[in-house]
């Protein structure tokens, strides 16, 4: 029956949430997530959902662009059968190369559409099995008081790894560290994200003073595109490094691997134009002995459940940032992951298993490509 599956029309929706607060990193700040989620229909009455959450700075999208760019890539797709993903994922990345974060949300309705058709859940239909884990929680750039506070609340609320957004000035990014450790104590790891704020000089000197408060690793020192020096930066630190904007796909990674640039991958399915390829960054990193992470930008439980699944799927993948969700106001999503503080439960539901709340959809403008 499947092999006859179609794609009858996309829906596109426009989704607008507060945040609970605004959240600040070295290269922006945002207040609120701005997600396009994609709906695609099938002529056999399954659907398959996915959302794209856009971080400007990292990957040159914003909710506009992809809304845009959401109804060039549905009239690519009409007619077509979604189940063979390689194929379309081929003439979807080929089509808009550099826009991962909207490719991403057709791979991961097509993914959905694969699971649900085959009634297997995400992580079974990629051959893995359901594992229970945890994300750290993510403080974003703030005074070296309010950073130390928020750590103790998360650490009280039982969040098992704390994440601090540095990538300013030396004195206020050691201050940060320094605060936060003597507020929780030596229990917790502390993980540290510079979104490319720091210059090499920099990025050695703050490490080097954080290399005593039990730092796990350190995200993205430097430029994106400065794979030399962030090569340089590992042989100067002990402090464990990871490619995170430096990382969009495969090819990336194979030239992070090839270099040694880092120790740890961030794989984000914004950055990845999806499972597809991040699947493929997975199998590179393993090769090389890269352990990987899987991250987020500020999707709902949609796209984190997505996510969600990848982890689960592959034993290379050892850690999850996957705390976007938590920072929002509103929770519009039915089913999908469910997180109790930091620990995340998958469903059994086929396909990815979240499901945008028709109540919600209703306030979001809509457009269909048919
Ligand atoms: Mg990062």
């Amino acid at each position: 029956m499947s092999k006859k599956l179609k794609i009858t029309s996309i829906d596109i929706y426009k989704s607008d949430i507060e945040l609970k607060e605004p959240f600040k990193i070295a290269i922006m700040e945002i207040s609120a997530s701005q997600s396009v989620f994609i709906k695609i229909n099938t002529n056999e009455g399954l659907y398959g959902f996915g959302e794209a959450n856009p971080f400007w700075g990292i990957t040159g999208e914003t909710q506009a662009i992809n809304l845009a760019g959401a109804a060039e890539l549905a009239k690519l797709l009409l007619h077509k059968n979604p189940l063979n993903i390689e194929k379309m994922m081929r003439e979807i990345d080929g089509f808009l190369v550099h826009n991962s974060t909207l490719r991403s949300a057709f791979d991961m309705a097509l993914y959905d559409l694969l699971g649900k058709t085959a009634e297997l859940p995400l992580y079974a239909l990629l051959g893995g099995e359901k594992r229970t884990f945890w994300t750290d929680n993510t403080i974003g750039i703030g005074d070296p008081d309010y950073v130390a506070q928020k750590a103790v609340q998360y650490k009280n609320q039982g969040f098992q790894a704390i994440k601090v957004k540095l990538g300013t000035t030396n004195e206020m990014d050691i201050k940060r560290i320094r605060k936060v450790r003597e507020a929780i104590g030596d229990d917790l790891p502390i993980r540290v994200d510079a979104n490319q704020g720091w210059n090499y000089k920099t990025a050695v000197e703050v490490l080097n003073a954080l290399e005593p408060m039990g730092v796990e690793y350190c995200e993205q020192p430097i430029a994106y595109w400065d794979y030399e020096n962030l090569r340089r930066i590992r042989q100067n630190t002990s402090i464990a490094i990871m490619a995170d904007e430096s990382l969009f796909d495969h090819y990336d990674a194979f030239k992070l691997a090839s270099m040694g640039c880092c120790d740890y991958f961030n794989i984000k399915l914004a950055k990845s134009g999806g499972i597809h390829t991040a699947l493929k960054i997975n199998a590179i990193a393993e090769g090389a002995g890269i352990i990987c992470m899987v991250g987020c930008m500020m999707e709902t439980r949609l796209g984190l459940t997505a996510a969600a699944h990848i982890v689960s799927a592959r034993f290379n993948i050892k850690f999850a940032d996957l705390d976007g969700y938590l920072m929002l106001k509103e929770d519009p999503i039915i089913g999908g992951a469910q997180y109790n503080i930091g620990k995340i439960d998958l469903p059994d539901t086929p396909g990815h298993g979240a499901d945008v709340d028709p109540a919600f959809l209703k306030r979001c403008q809509c457009i269909t490509i048919k």
